[in-house]
């Protein structure tokens, strides 16, 4: 008898829930291997024996072919004695341990689920909740660990005799789908407001989009409000009843040509667009796209996703054009999920509701991505990470002894939990100063506490004690706080989601953070590594007269910064003329002597009040509804092939250089008041910026013998400004890392501040 081997092989990472165990089966029935094979507490376990070369080929097609949702961290092989035992058997798992196997994210519909639902002969033709094993909902139906049925939101639904089957069957693609459902047993779509006679849900509404009518469609982690993209009157009163709302629209486009017609596409958009992720992609709008005027307006680029569960493919095939789809929110409140608070919320904005019985646990919004040219390389950056990435975990480049649980900051609000090299990162929150918005930051931390076995002995938190993450932390008992500085966070992530240990130099704008001597951060040029960080560098310090009213009234910001920049200190700046009309000149007056004084007028190096200060002066904007909308419009606002620059002076006196942006300041108003195009000043204005920023680095990069620059923070997510920087940077030899993986603004700051809790070890 030929030698055999058997071989015990432990497989971690996220490998639940995508099929694993099925595949392990067929592999190796194939090579005509006996074993078992089972999911416990840490993913997979198996043995398989046969002969020695079948378990070698075994081994190393495991990693290589695994099923497509599958995100092997590991695969311990021993040797274990051979028992002669027939057959291959999948087994059940054993009830015991700590849940340590990952819950895989949403998962845009497979290929061969398309193929069904849109096989009139197939039992799922037209189906809208068709899914396997290697596609459909997955964090967003999890209510609990391990992924079984029962701990998902499916958990009402008993499955028919033939869905029973396939669940059942291990050669089957949907053996062990916990989603599984069919027109008999699974969940349903329903149109309100329609005739009770009408079957067809998806082609009523459909129908409603084509007649102008604005719809609440209940996808995978939200509510969205559609409406025909081409539709100028449906969009505009959309527009109308979202009320205060500037934001562009998000598109959905039936097809990738569809998405072709409506703006510029590179391989790269491509192959996001089509990722199983499904982001919205940011790209160049085409000028003849079929969209109507108050889709973006005054935006230069366009926000498009494809379909990615199987509703919106059949609305989308069925409507035949491309949809705005936009998270169902009024103003600032987080999107809608839950159906009664959707009804309530979203009554007077949908002429229908279409909705389905299958709950949403957790709220995730669409994410959005965007392609930069970095340093001459194109680099796809996320900016808002949510459905489709999250939960996948993130790797830290140092290990963290004790278990981590990162707070984050305020607005743009994540957090993360860590244990060992490990690290997960909450789906977008948003701000948490609205109450059901933090009311799902405390529920969203105990949930990936529970899903991932995380319990936190460290709490890193932001160190602004206003915040209310940070107060979340020091409400906690029974843990160590570590304190990690705003900007020092946005450095640290970018740092470690590179991988990386080394010092390197940051050059860190943002809107606000706190800094460690009281005063408003935010144009930072910091010399640092995962541990520590020191202040090499700062933008111009200004007042913020009369404090959070300066963020919400980007003129004040105007005021302040030629207040700072007159000759005559007791003197005030005259009201530009580009302000003239929408700015009255008694508070201007008033604002001017706040600044002089001080008075309720907090110091801030802040990068972004800079960019709203002249985007007041080129007329852009006086007051804003959402933090950066200043900045955005100036941004869009510029003269696209201008590539002039003035002058930003680095003044660099031993001790921290300081870019005195005054005289950039002067320089705008002097050209706006000599009749220069406001888009030129603008295009301008972020070069000087980008142009003084390369300068300061390149020298403190010398002076310090550092090779590496670190782009982040939420201004340079401001595409003109972060391409002429790296550009510059790139041009004197040195290294460029910006965010990629994680956003560059505050929704980075959960997995910076875990990263150096995670290096400062000790604690
Ligand atoms: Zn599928
Ligand atoms: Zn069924
Ligand atoms: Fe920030």
């Amino acid at each position: 008898m030929a030698k055999t081997r058997r071989v015990r092989a432990r497989v971690e990472g996220t490998v639940q829930g995508v099929g694993f165990r099925p595949y392990v089966f067929r592999l190796a029935g194939e090579l005509g291997l006996a074993g078992w094979v089972l999911n416990d507490s840490r993913g997979v376990l198996l043995e398989v024996e046969g002969a020695p070369e079948a378990v070698d080929g075994f081994l190393a097609r495991l990693p290589a072919e695994a099923p497509p949702l599958a995100a092997i961290e590991s695969v311990a092989v021993s040797e274990v004695g051979p028992t002669g035992e027939p057959g291959f058997a999948i087994v059940a798992s054993p009830q015991a341990g700590e849940p340590l196997a990952l819950v895989s994210p949403d998962i845009a519909t497979c290929e061969d689920c398309l193929a069904e639902l849109r096989d009139p002969a197939d039992r799922r033709h037209r189906y809208p909740f068709v899914n396997c094993t290697n596609c459909g909902p997955r964090f967003s139906i999890v209510a609990g660990v391990p992924y079984d049925r029962p701990l998902t939101t499916m958990a009402g639904f008993a499955m028919c005799p033939a869905c029973q089957a396939e669940y059942d069957d291990p050669t089957d693609r949907r053996f062990h789908a916990q989603p599984n459902a069919c027109p008999v047993c699974g969940p349903r779509a329903r149109l309100t407001g329609v005739d009770a006679g009408e079957s067809d849900a998806l082609a009523a509404a459909a129908g409603a989009l084509r007649a102008g009518r604005i719809v609440a469609v209940k996808g995978i982690g939200g509510y969205h409000l559609a409406c025909g993209a081409g539709d100028e009157a449906a969009v505009a009163a959309l527009r109308a009843r979202k009320h205060r709302e500037d934001k562009p629209f998000a598109l959905m486009a039936p097809s990738l040509q569809a998405a072709h017609d409506l703006f510029v596409l590179g391989r790269e958009e491509e192959a996001l667009l089509t990722a199983r992720e499904r982001p919205i992609v940011l790209a160049p709008r085409r000028e003849d796209a079929p969209v109507a005027a108050a889709v973006a307006p005054g935006s230069p680029d366009l926000g498009v996703m494809l379909p990615y569960s199987p509703l919106h493919h059949v609305l989308l095939a069925d409507f035949g054009a491309a949809l705005v789809m936009t998270s169902a929110n009024v103003s600032d409140e987080p999107i809608a999920y839950g159906d009664d608070d959707a009804r309530e919320r979203l009554g007077d904005i949908a002429d229908h509701f279409l909705v389905h019985d299958r709950p949403i646990q957790t709220r995730t919004d669409d994410s959005v991505v965007r392609v930069s040219s970095v340093a001459g390389e194109r680099r796809a950056q996320l900016l808002r990470r949510s459905r489709g990435y999250v939960p996948a975990v993130l790797g830290l480049p140092v290990e963290a002894p004790r278990h981590v649980l990162a707070c984050g900051a305020e607005l743009k609000s994540t957090f993360c939990v860590a244990k060992g090299a490990r690290a997960w990162v909450s789906h977008h929150i948003g701000d948490l100063k609205n109450h059901e918005t933090l009311e799902s930051f405390a529920e969203g931390i105990g949930h990936f506490e529970r899903l991932f076995a995380v319990e936190p002995a460290v709490v890193a938190h932001d160190l602004h004690p206003d915040y209310l993450s940070t107060r979340h932390a020091q409400g906690l008992e029974g843990v160590a706080l570590v304190g990690v500085q705003h900007h020092h966070a946005h450095l640290a992530a970018c740092l470690a989601e590179h991988g990386e240990t080394g010092r390197a130099l940051g050059a860190i704008f943002d809107g606000t953070g706190y800094g460690p001597d009281g005063t408003v951060w935010g144009g930072e040029l910091l010399l640092g590594d995962l541990t520590g960080f020191e202040r090499l560098g700062m933008l111009e310090p200004v007042r913020m007269p009369g404090g959070d009213a300066a963020v919400r009234e980007p003129w004040r910001m105007a005021c302040a910064w030629l207040v700072a920049a007159s000759a005559d200190p007791d003197a005030d700046p005259p009201l530009p003329a580009t302000l003239v009309g929408t700015v009255d000149p008694d508070r201007w007056r008033q604002v001017a002597g706040l600044a002089r004084s001080g008075v309720a007028s907090p110091v801030a190096t802040s990068a972004g009040r800079l960019f709203d200060a002249v985007a007041a002066l080129c007329g852009v904007r006086t007051a804003v509804n959402y933090e950066g909308q200043a900045a955005i419009e100036l941004e869009a606002a510029c003269a696209p092939g201008e590539r002039g620059a003035y002058e930003l002076p680095v003044i660099d006196e031993g001790g921290p250089v300081v870019l005195d942006a005054r005289a950039l300041v002067r320089a705008v108003s002097a050209a706006l008041a000599a009749g220069e195009d406001a888009a030129v000043v603008a295009a301008r204005f972020h070069h000087g910026l980008a142009d003084a920023t390369a300068a300061a680095c390149i020298a403190l990069a010398g002076r310090h013998d550092v090779g590496t620059v670190v782009l982040s923070g939420g201004t340079f997510q401001n595409r003109r400004l972060l391409e002429r920087t790296s550009a510059g940077l790139a041009g004197a030899g040195l290294r460029v890392l910006v965010p990629e993986r994680l956003p560059a603004n505050d929704g980075g700051i959960a997995y910076g501040q875990a990263a150096v809790a995670a290096a400062r070890g000790a604690f």
